[in-house]
């Protein structure tokens, strides 16, 4: 019995060519991609979801946001059977709790067909357990995004997960096909990815396909490859924000990673992690603050400001944290200051920071109400950071 969201979705493909059996097959995973970059989604939700089973075709299709804009993306799973054993994941081999729901490359691109056909669908990203190996499973992986992009002619997103430790000409086909790849690190260091993956290898089997992905890109310059991505579990292990972010600042210098996502671990049932306690969402919020200043304001990770146990503060931004420690007593002067400098300051980003140095060379930024005027949106609250023309500003902009 098909649940009202899936037969709305059938009724649907009904009208074109119908895969009822894949159809019915991808209702019952649900939404597969639990520990994956959480798209519209919030985590609790989605953790909720999974405790309950409340599983439908509706909850394979996420909105997430793409390099090709925000699109309606079918999130799946080639085998939701798996022989490994990650101590946080509701796919991990022996929980009984989990429906195991395996499918063919054809069956998997025609049910993409399907819905992308109909309308309900405008990109993939696809993973799966590993079933007889690594390579084996990868294979499952291209053979899919192969009829898709080379049968059906789909010129969409693709987003395909890399198995831990396949073969280089395995990820360098993938990249051929896919607009991104993931490889999920998991956790920041060798030793806790064997607390949280006992038969995972941090450095062979993951970290080196990223480090392979960059290779790539670098000796195929002319080729269209995919960018890669990567994801960590936080907070199950005792891993700390410091960690998390050392990896990250490597990441983006070393392998060129697109993006890092962070995913707050949250206990699932019937695993060896059920009672341990869900990790707060606004710590992943500050994780993904803090690796923005590393990607794209060229912080490095000692300026973070991390407390002594190497975590940071949940109860404000690490910016401002920063700007508290750094700017109160010696402010920036708005006039004067390099574009880096500029965007030190809390409220200032990469635009701000352009329009400023664009509208100080037409003449003096020395009122609060300049600022704003230029588009700076709450020059109030950064006013204590800066000096405007050799003055501490006036927290005067309710009089204009
Ligand atoms: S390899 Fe680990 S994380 Fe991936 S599906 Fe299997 S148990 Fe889950």
């Amino acid at each position: 019995m098909l649940d009202t969201r899936t037969n709305v979705l059938y009724t649907g493909i009904m009208a074109g060519r119908l895969v009822s059996e894949t159809l019915t097959k991808l209702s019952q995973m649900g939404d597969v991609t639990l520990h994956e970059p959480a798209g519209d989604r919030p985590h609790a939700e989605r953790i909720r979801k999974a405790r309950k089973q409340e599983f439908n075709l509706g909850g394979c299709i996420a909105n997430l946001s793409t390099p090709k804009g925000p699109k309606p993306v079918l999130k799946s799973m080639m085998t939701t059977a798996c022989e490994r054993n990650c101590n946080y994941c509701v796919f991990r081999a022996g929980r009984a709790k989990t429906k195991r729901v395996t499918f063919s490359p054809d069956e998997m691109a025609s049910a993409f067909e399907d819905l992308e056909h109909a309308g309900k669908v405008d990109g993939l990203f696809l993973s799966s357990g590993i079933i007889k190996g690594s390579v084996a499973t990868q294979d499952k992986i291209i053979d899919t995004a192969d009829i898709i992009r080379n049968k059906q002619r789909y010129g969409g997103y693709i987003h395909l997960k890399i198995m831990p430790g396949i073969e280089y000409d395995q990820l360098y086909r993938s990249m051929q096909l896919a607009d991104r790849v993931s490889v999920n690190l998991e956790a920041p260091t060798s030793a806790r990815l064997a607390d949280l993956a006992p038969k995972k290898v941090f450095i062979e089997e993951l970290l080196q396909m990223l480090q392979w992905a960059q290779r790539i890109r670098t000796e195929n310059p002319h080729e269209k490859l995919a960018s890669s991505v990567t994801q960590f579990v936080v907070g199950a292990v005792g891993d700390t924000d410091l960690e998390l972010l050392s990896m990250t600042d490597k990441l983006y210098d070393q392998a060129k990673l697109a993006r890092v996502y962070y995913s707050a671990f949250g206990p699932v049932p019937g695993t060896p992690f059920e009672n341990l306690p869900a990790t707060e969402a606004i710590r992943e919020f500050r994780l993904y603050q803090s690796s923005f200043l590393l990607r794209d304001y060229t912080w490095d990770v000692e300026e973070l400001p991390f407390l002594r146990d190497g975590n940071l503060r949940t109860d404000v931004d690490p910016k401002q944290a920063w700007a508290d420690e750094h700017l109160l007593h010696q402010p920036i002067e708005i006039m004067r200051a390099e574009r880096e400098q500029l965007m030190r300051v809390p409220g200032i980003g990469r635009v701000g920071a352009e329009s400023i140095i664009r509208s100080r060379r037409r003449g003096k930024l020395s009122e609060l109400i300049h600022l704003k005027r230029i588009g700076i949106r709450a020059p109030d609250k950064l006013a204590k950071y800066v000096l405007l023309d050799g003055r501490q500003p006036v927290h005067q902009l309710k009089l204009f």
